[in-house]
């Protein structure tokens, strides 16, 4: 272990609040903030004060240690990132009003990075030239940029926050497999060390394949996803996908055929009949009527068709929204690709469907669109088939038990991305046989500054934060219950803790009731609170575990002695 310092709270740049912030919705924010572990700098934006900053700085640590020993090596790529990039992937327009954007003095675009695939698939383009230099796995831990449309639960959701994404490189289907497999099993020992319980479940793009994408939830009341969870099984899904799974198959609805019609209207003609620009490549579209949601299509990367609903609506009570609509009214609307790579969509909870109403279905590869689907039979702005809301105690897809539907917050998210990025760029190697391959990819996050509150949301109590210790801003917080005696058994304590490789949090403070102090060690949830007070003139202290409330009266020596 490093050697460790004595911090004392009469110099710690971080006070305790009586109050919780007016502002606060959850138990992560009002604590974090009343500990004095952050403050708000503006919406969405957050100032790590010491405390915070350890404990941001401790799972960090666990993090990065995990993803070297999967041998993923990590670079720093910059957050202030030029538009081109994000041109080529079509994500400059995709993104929308996620992106901000800004203008250098000569008037050139920039964004500050969300998330950092294309810029990755460029580092590589220009590292890499052979199938020898593959697989390789990259990684870094860095602010990341989203203008969210709500941001809110304090750094549960931020506009500037930190991130750990990799990206994986891999010259064959297996390689992707593997590098995925890595990051899976990395990602549960990294949870496990943190402390934070966690389940697995496939997400939306599950259902194009197998595990092409699965995300790590931290079951909590905070939480802004739903998760189903089977009692008996190892059954665990997004509402997306467990949607998806309950789906019957409408027996008056005949399953669309595919047929080549390349003439059929694409989502981006579409969009340009209603007035998108020609460059926007739009991804999960909401179309609404005079502000009433009557259409989405949610194609993933694909296209849809939607030019007969485009062709039924007049164009100037159409407007388009994107993504970020869906994030506001999840009661509302979920959409999903099925299993015949058929785009469906289900209204959920809308009070003005019927039961027993419609999906839309559209393209599931490129230039070719679904027949069977007509506007005025199969859908009307005010008609729908197939409304399903999955409900606690829906039948398990696997085995048929109860479901559970439980809140959770999204920490981590893995997906194989395949060839995506490598056909937008172009990023191929020389293969075996001499020829060029191209490149598969896979990327995979972490919330890093969530993953504090998300720890926060799990472990704490009536009386304030209470960090398991891998994650904890000092391993032992010292009370000095009095002046004279008290504070002199108290400083040879911290001393001796610190000089045995503990972190360790002394509270000097002067002019501070014993009850005051107590209540801020609780507050601020340090695992060990060590106290020297009334009997310290015979070396006795008081011991607490933080988390299980118990204390005991001991020598110093002895304490010491439990704690090293
Ligand atoms: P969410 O569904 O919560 O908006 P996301 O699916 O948009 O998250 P990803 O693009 O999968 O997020 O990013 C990887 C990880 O980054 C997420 O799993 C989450 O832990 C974290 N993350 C995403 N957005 C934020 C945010 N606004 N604030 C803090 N952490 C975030
Ligand atoms: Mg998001
Ligand atoms: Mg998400
Ligand atoms: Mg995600």
């Amino acid at each position: 272990m490093s050697t460790h310092h004595v911090q004392r709270m009469s110099r710690l740049m971080a006070k305790t609040l009586r109050e919780d912030p007016a502002d606060a919705e959850t138990l992560s924010h009002r604590l974090l903030v009343r500990a004095g572990y952050v403050r708000r700098s503006s919406a969405g934006v957050w100032t790590w004060l010491p405390l915070g900053k350890r404990v941001l700085d401790n799972v960090s640590r666990v993090v990065r240690e995990e993803m070297d020993a999967i041998g993923a090596q990590e670079v720093l790529l910059p957050a202030l990132l030029p538009k081109e990039p994000y041109e080529v992937s079509g994500r400059w327009s995709e993104y929308g009003d996620l992106l901000f954007r800004l203008r250098d003095r000569k008037g050139a675009d920039y964004l500050l990075g969300p998330t950092h695939e294309e810029i990755f698939t460029l580092v590589v383009k220009d590292q890499c030239t052979s199938y020898k230099d593959l697989p390789v796995m990259l990684y870094q831990i860095q602010t990341k940029y989203r203008d969210e449309a709500r941001p809110r639960s304090g750094v549960l959701r931020g506009r500037e926050f930190q991130m750990k994404d990799s990206y994986s490189f891999d010259v064959c289907d297996e390689g992707l497999e593997e590098s995925y497999r890595l990051h899976r099993e990395a990602y549960v020992r990294i949870f496990e060390r943190l402390g934070l319980d966690h389940r697995i479940v496939s997400a939306v793009s599950g259902a194009m394949g197998g595990s092409a994408s699965e995300e790590f939830l931290a079951p909590a009341e905070a939480g802004e996803d739903t998760f189903a969870d089977c009692p008996s099984c190892d059954y665990a899904a997004n509402t997306e996908a467990v949607t998806f799974a309950l789906t019957p198959v409408s027996a008056e609805h005949p399953p669309a055929e595919e047929v080549d019609t390349p003439d059929t209207p694409t989502i981006e003609t579409l969009g340009a009949h209603l007035g998108v620009p020609a460059s926007a490549t739009l991804k999960n579209l909401l179309v609404k009527v005079d502000g009433e949601i009557v259409a989405v299509g949610v194609p993933g990367d694909r296209e849809v068709d939607l030019g007969k609903l485009g062709e039924h609506l007049a164009p100037a009570v159409v407007e388009l929204v994107t993504a970020e609509d869906f994030t506001d009214r999840p009661d509302l609307v979920r959409g999903y690709v099925g299993p015949q790579g058929l785009e469906k969509v289900r209204y959920l909870a809308d009070p003005r469907v019927a039961p027993g109403t419609a999906w839309v279905t559209g393209a599931n590869k490129a230039d070719t669109h679904a027949r069977n689907v007509v506007c005025g039979r199969d859908f009307e702005v005010d008609r729908y088939l197939d409304v399903v809301v999955v409900e606690p105690g829906d039948p398990c897809p696997s085995c048929g038990t109860g479901l559970r539907l439980d809140r959770a917050i999204e920490i981590g998210h893995i997906f194989q991305l395949g060839r995506k990025y490598a056909d937008a760029f172009g990023l191929d190697v020389l293969g075996r046989e001499g020829k060029p391959v191209r490149v598969t990819m896979g990327s995979y996050g972490i919330g890093v500054s969530r993953a504090v509150a998300a720890l926060a949301e799990q472990t704490a109590d009536e009386r304030g934060l209470c960090w398991p210790a891998a994650v904890a801003p000092a391993d032992v917080h010292v009370v000095a219950a009095g002046k004279a005696v008290p504070l002199a058994l108290a400083e040879e304590a911290a001393t001796a803790l610190a000089g045995s490789g503990l972190g360790v949090l002394l509270d000097d403070r002067a002019g501070l009731s014993p009850g005051v102090k107590l209540t801020d060690a609780e507050l601020i949830g340090v695992p060990w609170i060590l106290v020297a007070g009334r009997r310290s003139a015979d070396g006795v202290v008081e011991l607490q575990n933080r988390a299980t409330g118990t204390r005991e009266e001991l020598p110093l020596t002895e304490a010491l002695g439990r704690l090293t």
